[in-house]
């Protein structure tokens, strides 16, 4: 074998930074990276991304995912004027959506989202307002304070937890070193493995193979998330750029196999109230736009508030999502003993939302974490002072504590086929003209209700497809008479 040698793959970045690094083994001849070898450390950074929320996805990588019509929604999102939110830190929720693990997340060696999602809190700095034997805070920059109605300003940062040893983050230390495959699939060592992977890959003469080693700063795995996303063959990828690696990738189109999953889950599940109404192109089976209320819109928008790691369990994306998938299968099929907890391993396969980040009404449920209650003491110009702190929905307005909770108000929306977004109010006679784009008689108008099983179907096609509306919901809308 070889001698180590280094891949360069991002000239220019800091040298100041915490680097990780992975050895992969290399067969020159088939110019293919064969397996890597991994420190705990890289698994626990790596495992993270199932933790992060995909709005964050989206933030981290610029709105350049590419994966499928997500990037166009967090761009409608951004681009929402403040009077359609129920509070101005409602568009922060999606935009920058918190973290349910942030708390294990900040020990890991790097943490791809710690700079862009700093864990604070806000508060109320006013004296009135911290006088009071409850105390509230907030997780979300620009919540109201629900006392005296301002935007509690205050910052600060939560102290780092002690759950964690030694930099155990989700795996144990242990000096377990884990095998990776080109495609993720991630496993613990053993002699018995190796020989499966040198064997299944073809690899006939040890002697030809070479170590080199991968660095990885945040840019560097910033990067690795996206290939991750993008497709498979991600090692061969980052160790011969230049090679013409065919796109792993399929066109989205399974109608068959959305309609047997829908079959099963209309039996299971109660009969939907949400409408939405659609414009079919007849000449061409697709869907041209929708409109929709805002208890649909808020459905959909809090799909950014979703850990990766809770709509690879939702959905069984197998072709598509690049290595997501052989990566959360790992992680599931990995023995409860590699884990540092119960609850480290649930926080990968099955995430929580944070505090109030859901919507409440939304159909896939995804389980959110209690709000936090926090003991404070306070120094009042009188003496010191105890009270408890509790966290606040930041989706509620001061006034109206019962309101419709979710993150935009009483508002009509019209979505395009690839998830734009626009409030109806907002849209122009040419927008509409060009939005419609054809004849009349072209047309078809089509109501429809929309159930947990069309909620799953827009999901799935939000990630995969630029055709969201025609592949999520057109057989449905053909239907319906
Ligand atoms: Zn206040």
């Amino acid at each position: 074998m070889g001698s180590s040698k280094l891949v360069d793959w991002s000239p220019g970045k800091a040298r100041e930074e915490e680097r990780l690094s992975l050895n992969v083994w290399v067969d020159n001849a088939k110019k293919r990276v064969v397996l890597a070898e991994a420190s705990s450390d890289f698994i626990n950074v790596l495992f993270s991304f199932l933790t992060l929320p995909l709005g964050t996805i989206i933030k981290l990588l610029s709105k350049n995912s590419g994966l499928g019509s997500i990037d166009n929604l967090y761009d409608s999102i951004e681009k929402l004027d403040d009077q359609y939110w129920q509070t101005k830190a409602c568009s922060n929720m999606l935009l920058s959506p918190r973290n349910a693990a942030e708390k294990y997340c900040e020990h890991l060696k790097l943490n791809v989202d710690g700079d862009n999602n700093p864990r604070e809190f806000y508060y109320c700095k006013m004296e009135r307002c911290i006088s009071h034997s409850k105390y509230y805070f907030s997780s979300v920059r620009d919540t109201i304070c629900h006392y005296c109605g301002e935007v509690m300003d205050e910052v600060e940062l939560w102290e780092k937890v002690e759950i964690i040893e030694n930099d155990e983050v989700f795996v144990k230390k242990n000096n377990v070193k884990y095998i990776i495959t080109d495609d993720f699939h991630v496993k613990p060592y053993s002699m018995s493995y190796y020989y499966d992977m040198l064997k299944d890959s073809g690899v006939e003469d040890l002697y030809l193979m070479e170590v080199r080693t991968i660095e990885f700063g945040r840019e560097e795995l910033l990067n690795l998330l996206k290939k991750l996303l993008e497709g498979k063959e991600v090692l061969t990828k980052i160790c011969f750029p230049d090679l013409c690696i065919r796109s792993t990738t399929p066109i989205y189109y399974d109608e068959m196999e959305i309609k047997i999953f829908e079959r099963e889950d209309n039996a299971q599940f109660e009969t939907s109230t949400l409408q939405i109404t659609l414009f079919l192109n007849i000449t061409n089976n697709n869907v041209v736009c929708a409109e929709l209320k805002e208890d649909l819109a808020n459905q959909l928008f809090s799909f950014l508030t979703f850990p990766l790691g809770s709509v690879l369990g939702l959905i069984d994306f197998s072709n598509f999502l690049g290595c997501m998938p052989n990566l959360y299968n790992s992680i599931q099929e990995l023995k409860i003993d590699c884990f540092t907890s119960e609850e480290a391993k649930s926080m990968l396969i099955s995430p929580q939302l944070p505090p109030f980040s859901g919507y409440n009404k939304q159909m896939l449920n995804i389980q959110e974490h209690p709000p936090y209650v926090v003991n404070r003491i306070n120094i009042f110009k009188e003496g010191l002072g105890e009270s408890y702190s509790s966290e606040i929905d930041p989706k509620l307005p001061m006034t109206d504590i019962d309101s419709n909770d979710g993150f935009v108000g009483t508002q009509s929306f019209v979505v395009t086929d690839d998830f734009h977004f626009t409030p109806m109010s907002s849209l122009s006679f040419t927008q509409i003209k060009e939005m419609l784009g054809l004849r009349i008689d072209h047309l078809e108008k089509r109501k429809m209700s929309i159930g947990k099983a069309q909620v799953l179907n827009l999901l799935r096609a939000m990630l995969v497809s630029k055709t969201v509306l025609s592949d999520a919901l057109f057989h449905c809308a053909k239907q319906v008479k």
